[in-house]
């Protein structure tokens, strides 16, 4: 959108997503989400698609009648999901799918049929000064008269109840709920379905003011690089500095990898299965 002198920026629409995806590596964002044509990916990954096979499940058992809302149904929830993507064979697929029903099964168990959720898979949105965000949140329950945020997690590492508190994602999505549904909300949690652990932390109005003030100076870093690149005042030999690289061990993940000299010198691409190996 043009602007004009005199004219106020427009906020910059953006997920916590992606802002964690420019606070990991700005390179990575530019490829992600402002080159175009886009660069080709990597191959999909078996965590990927065990990921999304048990959230659709999980959002799809809700969307079931009360009464219907039982472990058989969740298992043929995750078999009617799954998808061979990224496994090394149907064997495997066939393994990591029995793990998932295993998981949802004994997690939908211990589930208060009587608890209702607020939300599942909702959109809330809130806005700052500069930024317009919004998150889709796995699942919104109602305690009392507080919301919480409930993130389901599928993968294999130890989370503990810092991850929780540290995490911009649950608590914009914490203060994005409060604003969407019009009741306070600062108990977030992460659910672990392989380990059936709930990793929680209750914010204070103080820290979500710090997790979004922090969400709205990455916004504002990000804002500004993407202006400048879509109205093609970088150029070729400044890229680098306005998106620069940042090389990691999470480069060996990252789908475009084969497109990063310095992410290539730094790791290999890891097979797509290894993440769920030893699950
Ligand atoms: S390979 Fe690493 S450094 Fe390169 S774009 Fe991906 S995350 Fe960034």
């Amino acid at each position: 959108m043009p602007t004009f002198p005199g004219m106020p920026e427009p906020l910059f629409s953006c997920s916590p997503s992606r802002l964690d995806n420019w606070r990991s590596c700005p390179r990575k964002y530019r490829m992600t989400y402002l080159d175009s044509p886009s660069p080709s990916k990597g191959p999909p990954w078996a965590h990927n698609t065990m990921g999304a096979a048990v959230h659709n499940a999980m959002r799809d058992w809700y969307a079931l009648p009360l009464e219907g809302r039982t472990t058989d149904s969740i298992a043929s929830l995750a078999r009617a999901h799954w998808r061979a993507d990224g496994f090394r064979d149907e064997q495997q697929s066939f393994e990591a799918l029995g793990r998932a029903i295993a998981w949802l099964q004994s997690y939908v168990a211990d589930l208060n049929p009587d608890e209702e959720p607020r939300g599942v898979e909702r959109t809330v949105s809130v806005t700052t000064e500069r930024l317009s965000l919004q998150g889709r949140v796995d699942r919104i329950d109602q305690r009392g008269d507080e919301l919480v945020i409930v993130d389901y997690k599928t993968g294999r590492s130890h989370l503990t109840d810092d991850d929780a508190a540290t995490s911009l994602a649950l608590a914009i999505y914490a203060l994005a709920a409060t604003r969407t549904l019009r009741m306070p909300c600062f108990q977030v949690e992460l659910h672990h379905l392989p380990s059936g652990e709930t990793l929680g932390h209750r914010h204070t109005s103080e820290s979500l003011a710090r997790h979004l003030g922090r969400a709205d100076s990455i916004g504002q870093e990000a804002q500004v690089a993407q202006r400048e690149f879509k109205a093609g005042r970088v150029k070729t030999e400044e890229i680098d500095q306005v998106f620069p690289p940042t090389p990691s061990k999470l480069c060996g993940y990252c789908d475009f990898l084969e497109h990063c000299p310095e992410g290539s010198a730094s790791s290999q691409r890891a097979v797509s299965w290894v993440a769920i190996e030893d699950r």
